[in-house]
Protein backbone atom coordinates (compact mmCIF):
# COMPACT_ATOMS: atom_id res chain seq x y z
CA UNK A 1 0.00 0.00 0.00
CA UNK A 2 2.68 2.42 0.44
CA UNK A 3 4.27 2.98 -2.80
CA UNK A 4 0.88 3.77 -4.37
CA UNK A 5 -0.56 5.86 -1.61
CA UNK A 6 -0.01 9.41 -3.40
CA UNK A 7 -0.87 8.27 -6.43
CA UNK A 8 -4.07 6.07 -5.47
CA UNK A 9 -4.72 9.33 -3.04
CA UNK A 10 -4.63 11.78 -6.55
CA UNK A 11 -6.11 9.51 -8.94
CA UNK A 12 -8.91 8.35 -6.92
CA UNK A 13 -12.65 9.79 -7.11
CA UNK A 14 -13.86 11.58 -4.26
CA UNK A 15 -15.37 9.03 -2.31
CA UNK A 16 -18.53 9.86 -0.65
CA UNK A 17 -17.04 9.77 2.78
CA UNK A 18 -14.95 13.06 1.53
CA UNK A 19 -17.72 15.00 1.15
CA UNK A 20 -18.07 16.21 3.63
CA UNK A 21 -15.11 17.24 4.28
CA UNK A 22 -15.13 20.03 1.32
CA UNK A 23 -15.82 23.50 2.05
CA UNK A 24 -18.75 24.58 0.38
CA UNK A 25 -18.01 28.67 0.79
CA UNK A 26 -15.23 30.73 -0.37
CA UNK A 27 -14.59 31.70 3.45
CA UNK A 28 -14.33 28.05 4.37
CA UNK A 29 -11.74 27.46 1.50
CA UNK A 30 -8.62 27.68 2.85
CA UNK A 31 -5.32 29.50 1.04
CA UNK A 32 -5.43 30.45 -2.68
CA UNK A 33 -5.89 33.68 -1.64
CA UNK A 34 -5.29 35.68 -4.75
CA UNK A 35 -7.75 33.59 -6.97
CA UNK A 36 -10.47 33.92 -3.82
CA UNK A 37 -9.89 37.91 -4.21
CA UNK A 38 -10.74 37.64 -8.04
CA UNK A 39 -14.09 35.05 -7.70
CA UNK A 40 -15.11 37.86 -5.39
CA UNK A 41 -15.43 40.18 -8.00
CA UNK A 42 -16.07 38.46 -10.88
CA UNK A 43 -18.77 36.39 -9.27
CA UNK A 44 -20.06 39.75 -7.21
CA UNK A 45 -20.04 41.83 -10.51
CA UNK A 46 -22.14 39.12 -12.42
CA UNK A 47 -24.59 38.90 -10.14
CA UNK A 48 -24.87 42.77 -9.81
CA UNK A 49 -25.92 42.64 -13.14
CA UNK A 50 -28.14 39.29 -13.10
CA UNK A 51 -25.97 37.99 -15.44
CA UNK A 52 -24.60 34.73 -15.43
CA UNK A 53 -21.10 34.12 -15.65
CA UNK A 54 -18.23 33.81 -18.13
CA UNK A 55 -16.51 30.44 -18.87
CA UNK A 56 -13.72 29.38 -16.18
CA UNK A 57 -11.03 27.59 -16.57
CA UNK A 58 -9.11 26.26 -13.39
CA UNK A 59 -5.74 24.65 -13.47
CA UNK A 60 -3.50 23.13 -11.30
CA UNK A 61 -2.11 19.71 -10.44
CA UNK A 62 -4.58 17.29 -8.59
CA UNK A 63 -6.14 17.61 -5.27
CA UNK A 64 -5.83 21.37 -5.01
CA UNK A 65 -9.17 22.15 -5.32
CA UNK A 66 -10.42 22.64 -8.64
CA UNK A 67 -13.76 20.61 -8.16
CA UNK A 68 -14.37 22.17 -4.46
CA UNK A 69 -13.40 25.86 -6.51
CA UNK A 70 -16.52 24.59 -8.81
CA UNK A 71 -19.23 23.30 -6.74
CA UNK A 72 -18.23 26.51 -4.10
CA UNK A 73 -19.30 28.64 -7.33
CA UNK A 74 -22.48 26.90 -8.12
CA UNK A 75 -23.62 27.34 -4.74
CA UNK A 76 -22.66 31.06 -4.43
CA UNK A 77 -24.57 31.76 -7.96
CA UNK A 78 -27.27 29.83 -6.58
CA UNK A 79 -27.06 27.39 -9.53
CA UNK A 80 -27.15 23.84 -10.47
CA UNK A 81 -24.01 22.24 -11.74
CA UNK A 82 -23.67 19.20 -13.75
CA UNK A 83 -20.46 17.31 -13.50
CA UNK A 84 -18.64 15.52 -16.54
CA UNK A 85 -14.90 14.95 -17.39
CA UNK A 86 -12.81 15.21 -20.86
CA UNK A 87 -12.65 11.24 -21.54
CA UNK A 88 -16.09 10.50 -20.79
CA UNK A 89 -17.42 12.97 -23.92
CA UNK A 90 -16.59 10.66 -26.50
CA UNK A 91 -19.19 11.92 -29.60
CA UNK A 92 -20.94 15.08 -30.76
CA UNK A 93 -23.90 13.30 -29.27
CA UNK A 94 -22.45 13.03 -25.91
CA UNK A 95 -22.28 16.52 -25.90
CA UNK A 96 -25.14 17.89 -27.59
CA UNK A 97 -26.71 15.32 -24.71
CA UNK A 98 -25.14 17.34 -21.75
CA UNK A 99 -25.30 20.95 -23.27
CA UNK A 100 -29.29 20.52 -24.32
CA UNK A 101 -29.69 19.44 -20.88
CA UNK A 102 -28.74 22.60 -19.34
CA UNK A 103 -31.00 25.42 -18.02
CA UNK A 104 -30.69 29.45 -18.12
CA UNK A 105 -27.06 30.19 -15.49
CA UNK A 106 -26.33 26.32 -15.29
CA UNK A 107 -22.62 25.34 -14.62
CA UNK A 108 -21.11 22.65 -17.10
CA UNK A 109 -17.97 21.64 -15.04
CA UNK A 110 -15.38 19.30 -17.43
CA UNK A 111 -12.92 17.47 -15.45
CA UNK A 112 -9.53 16.93 -17.15
CA UNK A 113 -10.81 18.91 -20.21
CA UNK A 114 -7.24 18.57 -21.78
CA UNK A 115 -8.93 15.07 -22.68
CA UNK A 116 -11.69 16.09 -24.69
CA UNK A 117 -10.86 15.34 -28.44
CA UNK A 118 -10.38 17.90 -31.37
CA UNK A 119 -13.88 16.92 -32.85
CA UNK A 120 -15.89 17.54 -29.28
CA UNK A 121 -13.47 20.75 -29.00
CA UNK A 122 -14.65 22.28 -32.76
CA UNK A 123 -18.21 22.01 -31.29
CA UNK A 124 -17.65 23.75 -28.02
CA UNK A 125 -16.98 26.54 -29.49
CA UNK A 126 -20.03 27.74 -30.96
CA UNK A 127 -21.64 26.51 -27.88
CA UNK A 128 -19.16 28.82 -25.77
CA UNK A 129 -19.52 31.75 -27.72
CA UNK A 130 -22.59 32.30 -29.21
CA UNK A 131 -24.56 29.31 -27.05
CA UNK A 132 -25.51 27.56 -30.54
CA UNK A 133 -24.69 23.67 -30.91
CA UNK A 134 -24.29 23.10 -34.64
CA UNK A 135 -24.81 19.24 -35.81
CA UNK A 136 -24.59 17.53 -38.72
CA UNK A 137 -27.23 15.33 -38.85
CA UNK A 138 -27.55 12.33 -40.92
CA UNK A 139 -24.17 10.68 -43.56
CA UNK A 140 -23.60 10.91 -47.20
CA UNK A 141 -25.47 13.13 -49.47
CA UNK A 142 -28.56 13.27 -47.10
CA UNK A 143 -26.32 15.02 -44.30
CA UNK A 144 -27.20 18.37 -43.76
CA UNK A 145 -26.78 20.46 -41.00
CA UNK A 146 -28.89 22.07 -37.92
CA UNK A 147 -28.45 24.62 -35.45
CA UNK A 148 -29.55 24.09 -32.06
CA UNK A 149 -29.88 27.32 -29.78
CA UNK A 150 -28.64 26.64 -26.45
CA UNK A 151 -29.60 28.14 -22.74
CA UNK A 152 -26.97 30.32 -21.37
CA UNK A 153 -24.35 28.23 -19.39
CA UNK A 154 -21.28 28.83 -17.75
CA UNK A 155 -18.95 26.19 -18.43
CA UNK A 156 -16.38 25.48 -15.79
CA UNK A 157 -13.15 23.61 -16.87
CA UNK A 158 -10.71 21.89 -14.84
CA UNK A 159 -7.28 21.14 -16.07
CA UNK A 160 -3.73 19.68 -14.76
CA UNK A 161 -2.13 20.12 -18.06
CA UNK A 162 -3.55 23.71 -19.00
CA UNK A 163 -0.29 23.67 -21.68
CA UNK A 164 -2.01 20.54 -23.66
CA UNK A 165 -5.26 22.70 -24.58
CA UNK A 166 -5.69 24.04 -27.74
CA UNK A 167 -5.26 28.17 -27.94
CA UNK A 168 -8.77 28.70 -29.85
CA UNK A 169 -10.13 26.27 -26.74
CA UNK A 170 -8.15 28.36 -24.10
CA UNK A 171 -9.03 31.98 -25.57
CA UNK A 172 -12.66 31.06 -24.92
CA UNK A 173 -12.56 31.10 -20.96
CA UNK A 174 -12.73 34.79 -19.39
CA UNK A 175 -11.45 33.43 -16.42
CA UNK A 176 -8.60 31.98 -15.69
CA UNK A 177 -6.91 30.69 -12.90
CA UNK A 178 -3.67 27.94 -12.17
CA UNK A 179 -4.22 26.74 -8.49
CA UNK A 180 -0.58 26.54 -6.63
CA UNK A 181 0.36 24.14 -3.66
CA UNK A 182 -0.54 25.07 -0.43
CA UNK A 183 2.10 26.09 2.02
CA UNK A 184 2.02 24.08 5.34
CA UNK A 185 0.34 26.80 7.12
CA UNK A 186 -3.07 26.38 5.20
CA UNK A 187 -2.80 22.56 5.31
CA UNK A 188 -2.60 22.92 8.96
CA UNK A 189 -5.35 25.13 8.74
CA UNK A 190 -7.41 22.42 6.10
CA UNK A 191 -6.12 19.40 8.75
CA UNK A 192 -7.78 21.13 11.67
CA UNK A 193 -10.84 21.74 10.04
CA UNK A 194 -11.01 18.06 8.92
CA UNK A 195 -10.08 16.84 12.59
CA UNK A 196 -12.80 18.52 13.91
CA UNK A 197 -15.33 17.21 11.13
CA UNK A 198 -13.67 13.71 11.65
CA UNK A 199 -14.29 13.79 14.91
CA UNK A 200 -11.15 13.48 15.65
CA UNK A 201 -8.85 15.47 18.47
CA UNK A 202 -5.01 16.50 17.20
CA UNK A 203 -2.68 19.20 18.60
CA UNK A 204 -0.63 21.64 17.10
CA UNK A 205 2.36 20.04 16.40
CA UNK A 206 0.28 16.74 15.43
CA UNK A 207 -1.07 18.80 12.57
CA UNK A 208 2.59 20.60 11.68
CA UNK A 209 3.41 16.64 11.18
CA UNK A 210 1.06 15.75 8.43
CA UNK A 211 0.83 18.83 6.99
CA UNK A 212 4.45 19.13 6.08
CA UNK A 213 4.50 15.41 4.57
CA UNK A 214 1.44 16.60 2.65
CA UNK A 215 3.19 17.65 -0.67
CA UNK A 216 1.22 21.03 -0.78
CA UNK A 217 -2.02 19.30 -1.16
CA UNK A 218 -5.34 19.09 0.41
CA UNK A 219 -6.31 16.22 -0.67
CA UNK A 220 -3.10 13.91 0.46
CA UNK A 221 -3.48 15.86 3.72
CA UNK A 222 -7.04 14.82 4.16
CA UNK A 223 -6.17 11.42 3.09
CA UNK A 224 -3.17 11.42 5.55
CA UNK A 225 -5.45 12.51 8.21
CA UNK A 226 -7.93 9.54 7.86
CA UNK A 227 -4.72 7.29 7.70
CA UNK A 228 -3.49 8.89 11.29
CA UNK A 229 -7.28 8.78 12.82
CA UNK A 230 -7.19 4.76 11.62
CA UNK A 231 -3.95 4.06 13.34
CA UNK A 232 -4.83 5.90 16.76
CA UNK A 233 -7.86 4.14 17.05
CA UNK A 234 -5.98 0.97 16.77
CA UNK A 235 -3.18 1.84 19.36
CA UNK A 236 -5.95 2.93 21.51
CA UNK A 237 -4.93 6.30 21.50
CA UNK A 238 -7.06 9.51 21.81
CA UNK A 239 -5.47 12.29 20.04
CA UNK A 240 -3.06 13.37 17.45
CA UNK A 241 0.17 14.31 18.39
CA UNK A 242 3.96 14.69 16.41
CA UNK A 243 5.09 10.99 17.53
CA UNK A 244 2.16 9.29 16.76
CA UNK A 245 1.31 11.19 13.47
CA UNK A 246 5.32 10.09 12.97
CA UNK A 247 5.11 6.51 13.80
CA UNK A 248 1.77 6.19 11.45
CA UNK A 249 3.15 7.96 8.21
CA UNK A 250 6.38 5.91 9.01
CA UNK A 251 4.03 2.63 7.88
CA UNK A 252 3.50 4.68 4.96
CA UNK A 253 7.11 5.02 3.88
CA UNK A 254 6.76 9.04 3.35
CA UNK A 255 9.49 11.20 4.28
CA UNK A 256 9.83 14.14 5.95
CA UNK A 257 9.65 16.12 2.28
CA UNK A 258 6.38 14.31 1.34
CA UNK A 259 8.23 11.93 -0.88
CA UNK A 260 6.75 8.66 -0.93
CA UNK A 261 8.68 5.33 -2.45
CA UNK A 262 7.63 6.28 -6.08
CA UNK A 263 9.19 9.36 -6.06
CA UNK A 264 12.26 8.17 -4.72
CA UNK A 265 12.29 5.44 -7.24
CA UNK A 266 12.04 8.17 -10.12
CA UNK A 267 14.91 9.99 -8.33
CA UNK A 268 17.19 6.85 -8.15
CA UNK A 269 16.23 5.42 -11.86
CA UNK A 270 17.85 9.21 -13.06
CA UNK A 271 20.74 9.22 -10.74
CA UNK A 272 21.93 5.62 -11.14
CA UNK A 273 20.52 4.37 -15.00
CA UNK A 274 21.28 7.77 -16.37
CA UNK A 275 23.56 9.74 -14.59
CA UNK A 276 21.42 12.31 -13.43
CA UNK A 277 19.68 13.23 -16.78
CA UNK A 278 18.84 14.37 -18.93
CA UNK A 279 16.82 11.23 -19.89
CA UNK A 280 13.00 11.40 -21.83
CA UNK A 281 9.87 10.94 -19.28
CA UNK A 282 9.24 7.76 -21.67
CA UNK A 283 12.66 6.00 -20.60
CA UNK A 284 12.10 6.46 -17.04
CA UNK A 285 8.68 5.55 -17.06
CA UNK A 286 9.57 2.04 -19.19
CA UNK A 287 12.70 2.05 -16.15
CA UNK A 288 10.03 1.72 -13.47
CA UNK A 289 7.10 0.47 -14.69
CA UNK A 290 4.48 3.93 -14.49
CA UNK A 291 2.63 5.62 -17.40
CA UNK A 292 3.92 9.03 -18.42
CA UNK A 293 1.06 10.78 -17.87
CA UNK A 294 1.50 9.68 -14.39
CA UNK A 295 4.49 10.86 -14.00
CA UNK A 296 3.91 14.36 -15.26
CA UNK A 297 0.67 14.92 -14.20
CA UNK A 298 1.12 13.76 -10.70
CA UNK A 299 4.93 13.25 -9.41
CA UNK A 300 6.99 15.70 -11.65
CA UNK A 301 5.22 19.22 -10.41
CA UNK A 302 5.96 18.19 -6.72
CA UNK A 303 9.81 17.03 -7.49
CA UNK A 304 10.25 20.39 -9.71
CA UNK A 305 8.15 22.81 -7.20
CA UNK A 306 11.47 21.21 -4.81
CA UNK A 307 13.84 21.71 -7.10
CA UNK A 308 15.07 18.19 -7.32
CA UNK A 309 14.25 17.97 -10.70
CA UNK A 310 14.33 20.14 -13.40
CA UNK A 311 12.48 19.79 -17.24
CA UNK A 312 14.65 20.67 -20.04
CA UNK A 313 14.76 20.06 -23.40
CA UNK A 314 17.03 17.28 -23.82
CA UNK A 315 15.04 15.61 -21.17
CA UNK A 316 14.58 15.58 -17.27
CA UNK A 317 17.37 16.35 -14.44
CA UNK A 318 18.06 15.48 -11.44
CA UNK A 319 19.56 18.58 -9.34
CA UNK A 320 22.09 18.96 -6.97
CA UNK A 321 19.91 19.33 -4.01
CA UNK A 322 17.93 16.21 -5.11
CA UNK A 323 21.11 13.84 -4.39
CA UNK A 324 21.95 15.61 -1.32
CA UNK A 325 18.28 14.52 -0.02
CA UNK A 326 19.05 10.99 -1.45
CA UNK A 327 22.21 11.18 0.35
CA UNK A 328 24.31 10.81 -3.05
CA UNK A 329 27.09 12.68 -3.87
CA UNK A 330 26.91 15.00 -6.75
CA UNK A 331 29.37 14.57 -9.66
CA UNK A 332 31.23 18.23 -9.57
CA UNK A 333 31.66 18.09 -13.58
CA UNK A 334 27.92 18.36 -13.98
CA UNK A 335 28.20 22.51 -12.98
CA UNK A 336 25.16 23.22 -15.08
CA UNK A 337 23.00 21.80 -12.50
CA UNK A 338 23.82 23.75 -9.63
P1 LIG B 1 -9.09 18.76 -7.65
O1 LIG B 1 -10.43 18.91 -8.30
O2 LIG B 1 -8.18 19.94 -7.89
O3 LIG B 1 -8.40 17.46 -7.97
P2 LIG B 1 -10.64 18.68 -5.23
O4 LIG B 1 -11.45 19.93 -5.36
O5 LIG B 1 -11.33 17.38 -5.50
O6 LIG B 1 -9.30 18.77 -6.07
O7 LIG B 1 -10.04 18.70 -3.73
C1 LIG B 1 -9.71 17.52 -3.03
C2 LIG B 1 -10.14 17.60 -1.60
O8 LIG B 1 -9.27 18.49 -0.90
C3 LIG B 1 -11.55 18.17 -1.40
O9 LIG B 1 -12.49 17.15 -1.22
C4 LIG B 1 -11.46 18.99 -0.14
O10 LIG B 1 -11.82 18.19 0.96
C5 LIG B 1 -10.00 19.33 -0.01
N1 LIG B 1 -9.68 20.71 -0.35
C6 LIG B 1 -9.20 21.15 -1.55
N2 LIG B 1 -8.94 22.45 -1.50
C7 LIG B 1 -9.25 22.87 -0.26
C8 LIG B 1 -9.18 24.15 0.42
N3 LIG B 1 -8.70 25.22 -0.20
N4 LIG B 1 -9.59 24.22 1.70
C9 LIG B 1 -10.03 23.10 2.33
N5 LIG B 1 -10.11 21.88 1.75
C10 LIG B 1 -9.72 21.76 0.48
Amino acid sequence: MNENFIESTLKKEDTTFEVPLRPISLDEFVGQVNIKERLHIYIGAAKKRADSLGHMLLSGPPGLGKTTLANIIAKTMNTNIVVTSGPVIEKPGDLAGVLTSLKDGDILFIDEIHRLNKTIEEYLYPAMEDFTLDLLIDSGPNARGVSVKLNKFTLIGATTRSGLLSSPLRSRFSFNARLDYYDYKDLEKILTRSAKILNVKIDKDGSTTIAKRSRGTPRIANNLLKWVRDYIQMKNKNIIDKDIANLALKMLSIDEMGLDEMDKKIINVIIDHFSGGPVGVKTIGVAIGEEPTTLEEVYEPYLIMLGFLKRTPKGRKVTKIAYEHMGKIFPTNVGELK
